[in-house]
């Protein structure tokens, strides 16, 4: 079909989520998907990778040819007017390159989640990390890694939130277009009773308490004990996509993508779906009174 003469910038914004696909719904593109559309955000949706699994673990995972994968994220980016794109599960090294290349001429957000290992301990990325640094941190403008995941990335060790917060920062030199960090703290101290994630951003010199005060911005909640909690990486990341789309504004969105999936966690926390750690049931948000 031939393109009609409508200009890319007069279409609807659209997100579009580049992921694995979960077929027991709780994860990747089908969490994603779910998320956007809750929130009220139209997405497309170019999948990696496939995997099979279930709520008790990830058995096997089957990636996609990356020109493939490449041809599927060109099309959408030729037609829809995508201003916002986010990267979940990759699943190896020649996607990963694909990808980098035809991103290198998008010039909107890219919001990524290193999915590297999934919650059951399978990896989801393989074999090492070395083309998730080469060709997808250089088009990345936010990250949203767990603290396993921010441990592989830079090769520190993080021990406490002050390890992290540094190791986040070192982020900032491996990937030039980077915004913001958005640090998930839920495996952080897991006996505490309370999870604290933190948007932090480039130190712009060294200035001292008050600088560093200024770019680290934490988010507090009480923990949800649940084991319900499959996909809350995606879904925090994807939450965060569609609210920055909605507002532009990075901290509301970072503590509105954190409320999210606490309302969703507290929610899904009494539901068991399968017979392992069960998703969140994102169809039970209610947009209009934002619970
Ligand atoms: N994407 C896919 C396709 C997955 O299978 C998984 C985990 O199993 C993830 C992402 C990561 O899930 P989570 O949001 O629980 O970190």
């Amino acid at each position: 079909m031939t393109k009609d003469t409508i200009k890319t910038r007069d279409l609807l914004p659209a997100a579009l989520s580049i992921a694995g696909s979960d077929p027991s719904g709780g994860a990747g593109i089908q969490a994603d998907i779910k998320t956007f559309t809750v929130i009220g955000v139209y997405c497309g949706a170019a999948i990696t990778a496939l995997t099979s699994q279930n709520t008790m673990g990830v058995s096997s995972y089957l990636p996609l040819p990356a020109a493939f994968v490449r041809r599927q994220v060109q099309e959408v980016l030729d037609d829809l007017n995508v201003t916002h794109i986010k990267i979940g599960m990759v699943g190896n090294g020649e996607i990963a390159a694909a990808l980098g290349e035809v991103l290198s001429s998008f010039a909107g957000e890219v919001i990524y989640d290193p999915v590297i290992k999934s919650s059951s301990g399978t990896s989801l990325f393989g074999p090492g990390s070395r083309a998730i640094t080469e060709h997808l941190l250089p088009r990345t403008t936010f990250l949203t890694p767990n603290i396993a995941e921010l441990e592989i990335l830079t090769g520190r060790e993080c021990t406490d939130t002050a390890t992290a917060l540094n190791a986040a920062q070192a982020l900032f030199a491996l990937a030039p277009r980077l915004k913001a960090v958005c640090l998930k703290g839920g495996h952080m101290d897991e006996q505490n009773r309370t999870v604290t994630d933190y948007l932090t951003r480039p130190a712009a010199g060294d200035q001292g308490e008050k600088e560093a005060a200024g770019r680290i911005f934490p988010v507090h909640h009480p923990r949800v004990f649940t084991r319900n909690t499959h996909g809350t990486g995606c879904t925090f990341a994807s939450a965060f996509t569609a609210y920055l789309m909605q507002t532009n504004d990075v901290r509301k969105s970072f503590s509105s993508a954190c409320a999210f999936v606490d309302i969703l966690l507290r929610k899904s926390a009494p539901q068991p779906v399968g017979h392992g750690a069960g998703p969140l049931l994102h169809h039970w948000f209610s947009p209009e009174t934002g619970g």
